[in-house]
């Protein structure tokens, strides 16, 4: 019997996780005061357990920093001061809206609810929001609002799969995901096209296995220039689906070619200091390849740098170039943007405008993976 309870207490944490996710929001801005108010119908809020107050479209609750809690004032009354304040939506669709007063910072519309606690001095807000909204906001601040549904759904398969990949992110933090870059943006709910939300519903649970049915590192980057790269080269680790794909539907992308100008002297300089290439300043040293492949050490005449380094030390968009000099300057000739492993949006994006489906597309950057159901996953984990 109590193992029967054990398991289905095990059950209900995996569907919780798997359904209901805390993002960590406004996290850098160190917020120590805000408004909360409903954007779509009505909240409750609730102070360290207690009901509060019905909160409607045209009342603004203040929460700010009180003393190490959480202070809660409307215009006509003072709440007072609790550990953990929380706002809850009382339907299904329901958006709130929070404006951080200090410091003043973009106003947020996010669905589902908002806990508040205090950490470091200032608020610690947590969205506490459905998968399938996160998805939708996700999707919108990582490909905006001018892409075609097959593409919304690609991006809505991979992002669904890369959060549910990352729950761990920060544990020790009290909640699932940030909203920065770091983990995926996220500024809330998805509001420009109507093309997300069903994007998002049509690809409902969906998200993308290995051959293992583990879920997959879906990495993604915005210009991969011509070839993508696997995932050793970047992160020193073999993943069977992250190989290198030839991509020629990003060539035309926005991001597809770069260049920058670098001092020669400087490059010498770096090269000899950074790297001890003690012969870098003849000539035929500073040849590189035609970058038709892509490579993965600079091959200088003394030693061989990693690129990854080459980009970091020098801020370069990727690295996928090729070098060339005149008396002045070295003239770094790059393609793409970004780390160049898994999908690239830019091709991705061209292949949903020419007919691809969005499975076609994810098979085409990750291989031998599969699409399924989160429902199937939870099975293969549980048995
Ligand atoms: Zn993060
Ligand atoms: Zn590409």
């Amino acid at each position: 019997m109590i193992r029967f309870l054990l398991f289905l207490l095990t059950m209900c944490q995996i569907s919780l996780s798997a359904e209901v996710l805390d993002i960590g929001i406004y996290r850098t801005d160190k917020i120590k005061q805000a408004v909360v108010a409903p954007s779509i119908g009505s909240y409750e809020v609730f102070g360290d357990g207690k009901k509060l107050a019905d909160v409607f479209p045209n009342d603004g609750i203040r929460v700010y920093e009180a003393g190490g809690k959480v202070g809660v004032r409307s215009i006509q009354n003072d709440f007072g001061n609790f550990s953990k304040v929380v706002f809850v939506r009382k339907n299904w669709g329901n958006v709130f809206r929070i404006r951080p007063t200090q410091p003043a910072v973009r106003e947020g519309k996010y669905n589902d609810n908002l806990v508040v606690t205090i950490s470091g001095g200032h608020l610690k807000l947590i969205n506490r929001v459905y998968l399938e909204h996160y998805v939708g906001g996700v999707v919108e601040a990582e490909s905006g609002s001018k892409q075609n549904i097959e593409y919304y759904k690609l991006q809505s398969i991979v992002c669904r799969t890369y959060a549910l990949n990352n729950l761990r992110r920060h544990e020790d933090e009290g909640f699932h995901l940030c909203d920065q870059v770091h983990c995926q943006v996220y500024h809330g709910t998805s509001r420009f096209t109507e093309l997300i939300p069903e994007a998002v519903s049509a690809t409902k649970g969906q998200v993308v296995v290995d051959s293992n049915i583990d879920l997959v590192t879906a990495a993604f980057h915005s210009n991969c220039g011509g070839q993508t790269i696997p995932a050793e080269h970047v992160w020193s680790k073999q993943v069977p689906y992250l190989q290198s794909v030839r991509d020629t539907f990003c060539l035309e992308g926005k991001h597809a070619r770069w260049e920058t100008r670098i001092p020669r002297q400087k490059w010498v300089q770096y090269m000899r200091t950074r790297h001890g290439a003690g012969r870098m300043g003849g000539h035929g040293s500073l040849d590189f390849n035609e970058a038709d492949q892509r490579e993965v050490y600079y091959a200088s005449s003394d030693s061989e740098i990693h690129l990854k380094e080459i980009r970091r030390d020098w801020n370069l968009k990727s690295t996928f170039f090729r070098i060339e000099e005149d008396e002045q300057d070295v003239l770094i000739l790059g393609r793409g943007f970004g780390h160049g492993v898994g999908m690239c949006q830019e091709g991705a994006m061209r292949m949903s405008e020419i007919g691809y489906s969005h499975a076609d597309i994810i098979h085409f950057y990750y291989k031998d993976v599969h699409i399924i159901d989160l429902s199937v996953l939870d099975f293969f984990r549980e048995h």
